[in-house]
């Protein structure tokens, strides 16, 4: 779950001419097949089981290969991504920057006086993106001529899928069913008060206080979404950073900043039961031996994800899990010729949408017969859209010292930047790792302004193997935030000039 490969590139999707749409089958559609998609009867080439990010790429690139594809989906077209996951939330978080903008009004000599916010508004805002969006995938299928089965799929054999009471005749089976919000014992969501991320993205209501346990991606981003409308917000976070396992500097960095607008967060946490209590959410934990409780109208649930694997048939047919998630070799294919998955429901570090379509992309291209190379996940970007934003790419510092490199840091703040300071915007660093011996740019991490959109300046840097003495060659527009970027790296070599 991650920034949305947004199904028209990014375009406003264009409603289909009749001409597009394939003509529905002789036999009348079963009550499973979406019926506006014509060839859903089989036999295909592959069957993809999950409409996600991870599934429709997947789809669509083996129809543009010339393979007869089906998709089954049974509740979200578009997946957690685009219903639950990161489009609403980033209409969301949109909606809360614009609400800091407001706040701060007076620091641009605008006097507001006193202002509304209305939060379901922005609930009813973040539903209509989301519809727009389905709508745009739909149009993707029929466009892309591939069948949209709706409802539950389940392997009868490794060329058999069954939905409802069809079987569905298929050479390759992708599992691309996705994960689901983790829960621990002792946490106990209602859904109305004690809530998990896809609960919360779509409530209406703002809590006046509210409790978050984890403080991971999702509970930076959500918070920052309550955060910004004005909600007290606290977040109890198991290990020893706010988003841990990225740069340390970077989430000690973030937590200074969350300290200065007023979150409440406390690290090295045990949870012990977060449940509802009357109309209250009750959280108990446990810091430094002391126990301490938590009364607050709401708690968010943000403690990681579960793989979907159940009911798929996957034990009768011996696919193998890792860690309860699908094993898979580079071409993504499982242990059991035929069936292959992707996406978030399989092991691998990086359960991102965006990491779920690059794999869509390779297994399409694997059971097409085209020479693959694996996917390295080293040069996936990691976008977290907090305030401020984080955005990293590669390794860490200290990662990078195992891997037995000899490391060169450079870093640079936004508050030496033109642009930055311009737009009154300049808080975090950024900081570019780099390998001492070529220059070769091994990772980079950003918190502050746009870091998401900054990490794309990167990001072929890392897939090309560039250096800083390409980044030295490269004549970057100023003013812009980009240069922040560009001067890190020169920082690392030693020959920035404008710090
Ligand atoms: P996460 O793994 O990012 O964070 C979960 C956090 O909960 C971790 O920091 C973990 O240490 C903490 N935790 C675990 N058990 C705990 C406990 N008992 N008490 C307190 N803390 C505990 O997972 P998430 O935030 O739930 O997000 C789910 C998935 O969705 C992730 O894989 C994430 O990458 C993805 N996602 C990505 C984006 C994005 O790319 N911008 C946005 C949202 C979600």
């Amino acid at each position: 779950m991650a920034q949305s490969a947004t199904p028209a590139g990014g375009e406003t999707p264009v409603e289909p001419s009749p001409s597009a749409i394939p003509e529905a089958p002789a036999n009348a559609p079963s009550p499973a097949v979406s019926p506006e998609q014509g060839a859903a009867e089989g036999p295909f080439d592959v069957v993809i089981i999950g409409a996600g990010p991870g599934g429709y790429i997947a789809a669509f690139r083996a129809a543009q290969l010339g393979q007869r594809v089906a998709v089954v989906e049974r509740e979200f077209v578009g997946g957690v991504c685009l219903n639950v996951g990161c489009i609403p939330s980033k209409s969301l978080l949109h909606n809360a920057s614009v609400m800091r903008t407001l706040r701060d009004a007076q620091t641009y000599g605008i006097e507001l006086g006193e202002f509304k916010a209305d939060y379901d508004k922005a609930v009813d805002r973040s539903q209509e993106v989301v519809k727009r969006f389905v709508n745009g995938v739909r149009f993707l299928f029929r466009k892309n001529k591939v069948a949209l089965i709706e409802g539950q799929a389940s392997l009868v054999a490794p060329d058999t899928v069954a939905v409802g009471d069809r079987q569905i005749k298929t050479r390759h089976v992708v599992i691309a069913t996705g994960a689901r919000p983790n829960a621990f014992p002792g946490m106990e969501i209602d859904g109305e008060v004690v809530q998990n991320s896809w609960q919360t993205v779509v409530a209406r209501g703002r809590p006046e206080r509210l409790v978050i346990v984890g403080g991971g991606v999702i509970g930076c981003e959500m918070g920052t979404v309550f955060r910004s409308y004005g909600s007290q917000v606290t977040i109890l976070e198991a290990l020893p950073h706010l988003l841990p396992g990225g740069d340390e500097k970077i989430s000690t960095l973030l937590e200074r900043s969350f300290k200065r607008q007023g979150f409440e967060f406390f690290t090295g946490v045990r949870v012990e039961s977060a449940r509802r209590e009357g109309d209250k959410a009750k959280v108990v934990y446990s810091k430094d031996g002391q126990q301490q409780t938590i009364e607050a109208d709401r708690c968010l649930i943000a403690v990681g994800i579960k793989p979907n694997t159940e009911n798929l048939g996957l034990e009768a047919l011996g696919v193998q899990l890792e860690r309860g998630f699908i094993k898979v070799d580079p071409r993504m294919a499982t242990n059991v010729p035929g069936i292959w998955a992707i996406g978030d429901v399989i092991a691998h570090p990086l359960p991102l949408a965006h990491v779920a379509s690059a794999e869509g992309v390779q297994v399409a291209n694997a059971i097409a017969g085209q020479q693959i190379r694996p996917l390295n996940y080293d040069n996936m970007p990691r976008p977290v859209f907090s305030n401020p934003q984080v955005a990293s790419i590669g390794l860490t510092e200290q990662q990078a010292r195992e891997r037995g490199y000899a490391v060169k840091v450079g870093e640079f703040p936004f508050s030496a930047l033109g642009k930055a300071v311009a737009e009154n915007d300049f808080e975090g660093i950024v900081r570019m790792i780099v390998d001492a011996k070529y220059g070769e740019i091994l990772g980079c991490h950003i918190i502050g302004p746009e870091a998401t959109e900054l990490l794309a300046q990167v990001t072929p840097f890392k897939v090309l193997e560039g250096t800083t003495h390409e980044f030295e060659e490269t004549v970057v527009s100023h003013p812009t935030l980009n240069e922040a970027v560009k001067h890190a790296a020169l920082v690392a070599e030693g020959t920035a000039l404008e710090i």
